[in-house]
This record gives structure tokens, sequence and C-alpha cells, in this order.
């Protein structure tokens, strides 16, 4: 693992424009996706299907349904080119920090608003729907996001936004925006979000992560209130770094990012996170996206704001 000059991706931006820069070759690269074991009909699943007129729309020749590769997926009543989906995938992937939507609309000559929904329902598809259970050694750690209160730690939050992290060392990371740092809600936090018998819990110091040891998983604290950060090897330095990374996407590329938002802008950074060295990354967030419910606008709005 190389996680300082990160993995070397399948495709960087020159490829990608020999690769996808036209419709016809990103949808035989989505048909290739969506169908690995050869095309089927998405209406009765049949697999004899023939192309009708050109390669862009198959005709099913049981229940005679025609569909394209797009049919039913994400793509679909998009009015974008597949090459500028592609390309936004990729500049949200390659980007460390994040894209914001202004940077996103001068990159494809979109409007804000076409620009917005795009890095939506990108993010939208990157958020990990089963997530396996972190295990190990995992620290867990709580941030404070956005508002005018200066300062980090346990002390006022002003209007702050509170997101708990929690990382298994060398491996994924999990993100949630929580109401409180209260006992109650961090021990349901790790509960549900790592395995019964994880090896070690390393948190700091406060309080309401007393109690979360129990017969086959240790409790290890450093006590930053008497500065102290790393004791052997406890310490919560990798959920740390996230918390920078975190914090410079805020600052860097989405300025003001509203708490409605931000659940879907930690699943972004959790994706990029836990793919940090998977070299088809590119191939696998467009896995996702071909997999992914179709949101329509008024539903992404809504569920920004619930
Ligand atoms: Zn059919």
């Amino acid at each position: 693992m190389n996680k300082k000059n990160g993995t070397k991706q399948d495709v960087n931006l020159v490829n990608l424009i020999e690769k996808y820069g036209n419709e016809e070759k990103c949808r035989d690269y989505l048909a290739g996706l969506r169908w690995p074991n050869g095309i089927a009909c998405p209406r009765c699943g049949s697999t004899s299907v023939s192309k009708y007129r050109d390669k862009a729309v198959y005709d099913c020749n049981s229940c005679r349904y025609q569909f394209s590769v797009t049919a039913g997926t994400i793509f679909h009543d998009s009015h974008l080119p597949l090459w500028k989906w592609f390309l936004a995938t990729y500049l949200m992937i390659e980007s460390k920090k994040g894209i914001s939507a202004n940077q996103m609309k001068r990159a494809l000559s979109v409007s804000y608003k076409t620009a917005w929904y795009l890095c939506h329902r990108i993010r939208n598809a990157m958020s990990n729907g089963t997530p396996n259970l972190l295990k190990g050694i995992v620290e867990v750690d709580e941030t404070y996001v956005g508002g005018k209160a200066k300062g980090f730690g346990h002390g006022y939050k002003g209007n702050k936004t509170i997101v708990v992290g929690a990382t298994q060392r060398g491996d994924e990371a999990r993100l949630q925006v929580i109401d409180d740092n209260g006992r109650k809600t961090l021990h349901q936090f790790i509960r549900e979000n790592t395995a019964p018998n994880t090896e070690a819990i390393y948190t700091d110091d406060w309080p309401a992560y007393q109690g979360i040891a129990d017969h086959d998983t240790r409790h290890e604290t450093v006590n930053h209130s008497a500065e102290e950060w790393v004791r052997g090897d406890v310490h919560t330095n990798s959920v740390e770094g996230i918390w920078s990374l975190l914090k410079r996407s805020i600052v860097g590329s989405y300025h003001k990012v509203s708490v409605k938002h931000l659940g879907s802008y930690l699943d972004e950074l959790e994706w990029r996170f836990n793919n940090r060295n998977n070299e088809y990354l590119f191939r696998d967030t467009l896995l996702k996206l071909i997999r992914a419910e179709n949101l329509r606008y008024e539903k992404l709005i809504e569920k920004a704001v619930s």
C-alpha cells in the first residue's frame, strides 16, 4: 500500500478521452459493466436480443421490448452525453479534496443546476449500501463541521454539526452525522459499524466512550485533555487524518456545506478513502452508477431536506 502517492489508476485524463471520448465507446463500456455475461432484456430477462438499427438500441426477441444500455439506469433520462458523465465521475474520484458544483460546471460547460445535480447523483451512488463491519483495531473520534464557533474539541459546539468516524487501521472508514456526542449515540454508532469481536476500540478520553469494552473487545484511550496523543500503538491519528481531509474538502472545494447535504459529502469522502488503494476505482464507481437507483431531482431534493 502506498497511501502517500496514491494508487496508480487504470484511467487518467489522456486515456479517459481516448477510451471514452464519444457516446459509442461509453455505451460499449457500460454494456460490458451492465451485462458481463451477455446482453439481457431488462423487461423479461431473455438473452435472445438483436441489435436494432444502430448499436444504441437493442430489440428483445422474446417480448419485443426495445431498450438501450442506459434503460432504467441513472443515465437514462439525463440529457447529458455519456462522456460528460464519465468525465464527471473521473473528476470526482480523482480529486482528493472533492470537486464543487461550480468547478464541475466549468469543466463540463453545463449549467450550475446540471452540475449540482450530477455531482449529487454520482455522490449518491457512492454511498455504501451494505457495508462490512469494521474489525481488528478500530479508531473512533468525533469532529465538528461548519458554523462559526471556533476551535475543535468536546466543548462548546455552537451551530456546528457533529460528525463521528470510525476507521479500521489500514482499512476502511465509516463516517456519519450525529445529533449529539452523548454515550447512547456514540455507543450505537460503534455497535452498528464494528464487529462484535473487534479486537480493540481506540478513542480519546471523552467520557461518553466509557463502557464500550466487553469480554472480547478492549477499549484504550489517549488522554487528549492531558496532551497525551500516542501511547504505544494507542492513538487516533488515522481517524484524525480523515478529519483533516474532510476539513480541507470543505474549505477547499465545497466552502459552505449545508447540514442537509453533509451526509452525502461524507459518503463521497468515505468512498474515496475506502478505495484509496483500488486501481479500478473508475470502473467500480461506474458500476455503482449503473446499478444505482435512478433518483429524480425532486426526490433528491426531498432526500437532502429530510
Ligand atoms: Zn424481453
